[in-house]
């Protein structure tokens, strides 16, 4: 057996506090926040300063020197709780972590602490209208003036710039706008001139919103780009499989929380002379997707294992297998939540019915199903490629 992606006493131990600050706050504590159009400030604020923020920066600048073992660890719980934190995926998974690895000491020694305190929080955007999931047509260019960097172009669905302090926006330089992606990193601050954003509406329940943005000739200078010019994929996928793992995280949050609903629910409400959960056509679908969380949580542990060991190759499939993995699995058990709840399931009391569309994130972003097949199918399986 190998033990490897079993839990340290420290995981447990981490797991059971974060557990128990996600109780004290609850769905009801989430739910009120979106309802008044505020956002978790309070409970991020509580998660910065017990250090489960930025559980996984370098003690150096104020982290905890864990890894993305532990921040997974972190979501999940929360998640369970029912106050899945997003923009923990992309603050400090993808943003703390590129800005760790490849930031100069001035730029770790602005951002990181705040980080990873949650003083200061940081979108991330990819993402861009005519590009979509083939991040090799991104046009988001960035050109020089004197030692200035000025980037122009635009990006869709980028998650929580209004409360983010910067976004870290991939662009490619002016040399490399053709061919394969070659992309750098910026930090872009959310005041500076030429950067706009406008919301997307979403049929979303969640206190993270979506947006639109422009740049249009934002003007940054030459300490905003992040690591080096010419290192290509190898930064980016430095903060995407962080953001995959994370993602998992998020989702087996979601589904374990759905699925203890289900569960209470199943134990008391009786129509007939038993239970319904005594009927194996709610049970057993209850059973498979615990199943499916579990072995989902096993492929995200290995994941995460291989990430903070520094195989950026091996973790790079096992992201994606467990970003596909516990997608599916919180799919499919919110599915069978809201079944198991009857007419209840789509109530506004009982609240399951928008964790439908909170799920099928998961499935979409930040890569969709079909690109994880797409890749397994060309990079594991050795298969050709249609596209
Ligand atoms: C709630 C939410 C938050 C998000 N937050 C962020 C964020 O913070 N930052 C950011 O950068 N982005 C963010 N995104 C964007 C997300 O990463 C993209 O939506 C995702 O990568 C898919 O891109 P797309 O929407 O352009 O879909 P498309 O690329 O247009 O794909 C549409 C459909 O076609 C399928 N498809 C495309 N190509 C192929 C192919 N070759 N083979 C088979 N099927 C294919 C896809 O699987 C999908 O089902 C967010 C999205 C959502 C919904």
């Amino acid at each position: 057996m190998n033990t490897a992606v079993l839990e340290t006493d420290e995981h447990k131990a981490l797991r059971a506090a974060v557990a128990s600050l996600g109780a004290r706050y609850g769905r009801s504590y989430f739910e009120r926040v979106v309802s008044e159009g505020r956002h978790t400030d309070e409970l991020w604020a509580e998660a910065g300063k017990a250090g489960y923020l930025g559980v996984n920066l370098p003690e150096a600048y104020g982290g905890g020197g864990g890894g993305i073992t532990e921040l997974a660890i972190v979501l999940e719980e929360l998640g369970a709780a029912g106050c899945p934190l997003l923009m923990l995926v992309v603050s400090p998974a993808i943003c703390g972590t590129v800005i760790a690895r490849f930031g100069t000491e001035a730029q770790k020694q602005r951002w990181l602490p705040g980080l990873a305190d949650g003083r200061i929080t940081m979108a991330f955007g990819i993402t861009e209208p005519d590009a979509g999931s083939n991040s090799h047509r991104i046009t988001t260019t960035a050109r020089r003036d004197g030692t200035d960097w000025l980037l122009t172009g635009r990006k869709v669905f980028i998650s929580g710039v209004d409360i983010a302090d910067a976004t870290l926006i991939v662009g490619r330089t002016e040399d490399a706008r053709t061919g394969k992606l070659k992309p750098c990193l910026f930090i872009v601050p959310r005041d500076t001139p030429g950067f706009s954003r406008s919301p997307i509406p979403m049929e979303l329940h969640a206190p993270e919103k979506q947006f639109e943005l422009v740049l249009d000739d934002v003007r940054l200078p030459a300490e905003a780009l992040v690591g080096d010019e010419d290192a290509g994929l190898l930064q980016l996928f430095a903060g995407l499989n962080p953001e995959r793992i994370m993602t998992a995280a998020f989702a087996l949050g979601l589904g374990r929380y759905a699925l203890a609903r289900a569960v209470d629910y199943a134990r008391t409400r009786q129509v007939w002379k038993e239970p319904i959960g005594a009927h194996q056509a709610i049970a057993h679908p209850l059973a498979q997707a615990h199943i499916e969380l579990e072995l989902a949580r096993l492929m995200m542990s290995k994941a995460a294992h291989l990430y903070d060991r520094g195989d950026d190759v091996g973790a790079g499939e096992a992201a994606n297998m467990a970003k596909y993995a516990a997608a599916e699995a919180a799919v499919r058990t919110v599915d069978q939540a809201v079944h198991t709840l009857g007419g209840n399931g789509l109530t506004t009391e009982y609240g399951l019915g928008r964790l439908v569309t909170a799920a099928r994130v998961a499935r979409i972003a930040p890569v969709s199903r079909e690109m994880i097949l797409n890749y397994v199918s060309h990079q594991t399986l050795g298969l050709p490629k249609s596209y």
